[in-house]
């Protein structure tokens, strides 16, 4: 029988034999939120999880043990557009914290937490703080920045941030069918000041609603998205986080 990866498709015993050989599980967190005109909005979280997924099936046993992806996350700077649903950055740094502690008492010493959303990620670093101060747990944190290399290479559009080149091509990777191709819109971004730009690493940073960067709820080109690209960032990004989960399961034989 093939190795079980998933926390929620193990029973109690298995867990509890599994905790004994590897002292790592992964969380995926998403959020659910618009995603442009085109996307859907669980982008996120399915990209998370699959990511995760792909990425522990690359590797040897005894294989890291993957929890339930967290669904929500903090995305009130989304709520201008239909089918965000936000959750508050105290409400998800209490899960992951409650979360964190429940798996260190069954004998996972290290959480490794992937977020799909940009906008999660002050809030994991605050969690992981908490959960080091209060438990001794190891966190480690990484999100689709790791795909970067690739994105430098393959991406053209400027300020690609959200449902852009990027995300569309690793959608219509994996989910073609859910890209709606008659939405997909053009171009159109209107930052206060080029200086603010996400693409010339601005200067000085603001805090921003989607809504009032662009009409579209997108950032980036989605018209320049291919499902080639797609592939070749998946499976980049996918080898890499195979990569950084070895190393810190690698780590607990010091
Ligand atoms: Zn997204």
């Amino acid at each position: 029988m093939e190795e079980k990866i998933r926390w929620g498709e193990m029973n109690r015993w298995e867990l509890e034999q599994r905790a004994k050989l590897v002292k790592t599980t992964i969380l995926p967190i998403g959020s659910l939120e618009q995603h442009g005109p085109h996307l859907p909005l669980d982008t996120d979280s399915f990209d998370a999880e699959y990511i995760v997924e792909e990425a522990v099936k690359r590797l040897d046993s005894p294989k890291p043990v993957i929890l339930p992806t967290i669904p929500y996350g903090v995305s009130d700077h989304h709520m201008g557009f239909p089918g965000t649903v936000t959750i508050d950055p105290k409400t998800l740094e209490d899960i992951i914290i409650n979360i964190g502690r429940s798996v260190i008492q069954h004998g996972f010493i290290k959480l490794f937490i992937l977020t799909g959303h940009g906008g999660n990620e002050a809030t994991i670093k605050t969690a992981a703080r908490r959960l080091k101060k209060e438990t001794g747990m190891d966190v480690y944190m990484d999100s689709f920045d790791l795909m970067d290399p690739e994105k430098k290479e393959l991406i053209e559009s400027e300020n690609d941030m959200h449902a852009g080149e990027f995300e569309t091509s690793l959608v219509l990777a994996v989910r073609e069918k859910l890209v709606d191709e008659r939405t997909v819109p053009k171009k159109e971004m209107n930052f206060p000041d080029s200086k603010l730009e996400f693409e010339h690493e601005p200067e000085f940073s603001f805090a921003w609603n989607t809504h009032e960067l662009t009409r579209t709820g997108v950032l980036g080109d989605p018209t320049k998205a291919s499902k080639e690209k797609g592939e070749k960032l998946w499976d980049a990004g996918i080898e890499r986080l195979k990569m950084r989960i070895k190393t810190v399961i690698d780590l607990e034989r010091n």
